[in-house]
């Protein structure tokens, strides 16, 4: 009987999920078992993102690895040299580019890594994830503890009374909240906005 030899197909997952809940780290560890098990792996992440170390990925608990910062997706192919895995961190800062290139690479039997943020802080889809999401073979919805009530936050909140969207912070500027944490804080400090 002749039996057909398994394909050795690419794919697309994506990590998402607030702030502080884990994205990085969860990145990081898949990133670190598939070198583990002899596999290669390119991670990028975008130049804007500096709040630890320019060629790093750090989660707030300090885990790391190396990361190639990047202005844009389109250059993710100057430095692709064939890995097994391309992983991207913080990919709601890239633009619609960034769909092409992931597909390109899965079509061509990469696995690639996403991790980033669905929602902004008036918690609208952000960036490229929501096409990422929807062409993804595995999704992974990660919840932080909502900061002013303990329960599962899917929303990130941001503190400063201001409207840039993009804005690297931390505890200082963001609070991951619960869905009524995040209602309550938007209609008292920021009069509410679009959801
Ligand atoms: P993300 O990439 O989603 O922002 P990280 O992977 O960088 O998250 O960090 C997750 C870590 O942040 C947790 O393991 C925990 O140590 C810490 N942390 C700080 N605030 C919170 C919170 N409100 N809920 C969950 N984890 C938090
Ligand atoms: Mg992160
Ligand atoms: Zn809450």
């Amino acid at each position: 009987m002749f039996i057909e030899p398994k394909k050795d197909n690419g794919w697309i997952e994506v990590i998402s999920g607030p702030m502080f809940s884990g994205k990085t780290e969860e990145l990081i560890r898949r990133v670190k078992e598939a070198m583990t098990n002899g596999l290669s792996v390119a991670t990028f992440k975008p130049a804007i993102d500096n709040r630890y170390h320019e060629e790093k990925i750090t989660s707030h608990n300090g885990n790391n690895i190396l990361a190639i910062p990047i202005e844009r997706p389109g250059l993710i192919w100057d430095h692709y040299q064939d890995q097994n895995i391309v992983a991207v961190d913080e990919a709601q800062f890239f633009g619609p580019e960034l769909v092409g290139v992931v597909n390109a690479l899965a079509d061509h039997q990469v696995r690639v890594l996403i991790a980033g943020l669905d929602m902004d802080f008036m918690a609208r889809p952000f960036g490229s994830l929501p096409e990422l999401l929807a062409r993804a073979e595995h999704i992974t919805k990660l919840h932080a503890i909502c900061h002013r009530c303990g329960a599962k936050a899917t929303y990130t909140f941001k503190l400063a009374q201001n409207d840039k969207i993009v804005e690297i912070g931390e505890r200082n500027l963001y609070q991951a909240l619960c869905r009524s944490c995040y209602n309550s804080a938007m209609l008292n400090d920021r009069k509410a906005g679009p959801k």
